[in-house]
């Protein structure tokens, strides 16, 4: 994309390079924000640096935090043993609503895609072996099931059956969420009830 001085063209071209943004949303937001107060205009632009300035990684489980470690890693009363992997932090979100899962996380952010070329390296998948490995000496903070929540998707399930054999030299049970998340379905947008019922019906893999 060619640099432009222009600054509705410069804004049309930044917004159109979000995920599920065309030109004409581009061009719509754009005209949207510049109808707007100031105060607006400015008000996301702040957030924009924020997020950028001050939130980063968990150093325990990958989550998107402000806070290192993140709220759930320092949160009292968690079952410790237990490890759900989500491939992102809106899944794990959508799991925290659920109120039914009291233990910690582990987000991946992303899921193995072969055929695009997206590998072990390019996902957070080596944290969870050095979390797993850091902890198996210890009775108190030992891992003892990794819940895998990836997608139901083609991607998801080949995940899953990756960090299930990179997991089997640790002394940890690796589930897999039951089905009734629909096949090629997306966690993020699953109903409550039924990602309380998956989580609950999950099976050892
Ligand atoms: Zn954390």
């Amino acid at each position: 994309m060619a640099p432009t001085h222009d600054p509705i063209v410069r804004l049309v071209n930044f917004l159109s390079q979000l995920p599920g943004i065309g030109e004409k949303t581009a061009t719509r937001l754009a005209f949207h924000i510049i109808r707007s107060p100031e105060e607006f205009a400015r008000g996301l632009a702040g957030a924009l640096v924020d997020v950028k300035e001050h939130v980063g990684f968990c150093s325990i489980c990958c989550n998107l935090t402000q806070d290192d470690p993140c709220r759930i890693c320092t949160a009292g009363g968690r079952e410790r043993h237990v490890v759900c992997v989500v491939e992102g932090t809106p899944d794990l979100m959508a799991i925290e609503r659920t109120g039914e899962f009291q233990g910690m996380y582990h987000v991946l952010h992303g899921a193995l895609r072969p055929l695009e070329g997206v590998g072990p390296d390019d996902i957070r998948v080596k944290e969870l072996v050095q979390r797993l490995a850091a902890t198996s000496g210890d009775e108190e903070t030992r891992v003892t099931e990794v819940i895998v929540a990836t997608n139901p998707n083609t991607d998801g399930e080949t995940t899953a059956l990756y960090i299930a054999k990179l997991l089997r030299p640790f002394d940890v049970k690796v589930t897999r969420i039951a089905s009734g998340v629909p096949i090629g379905g997306d966690l993020e947008y699953t109903d409550r009830v039924t990602l309380s019922r998956a989580l609950a019906g999950r099976r050892e893999i």
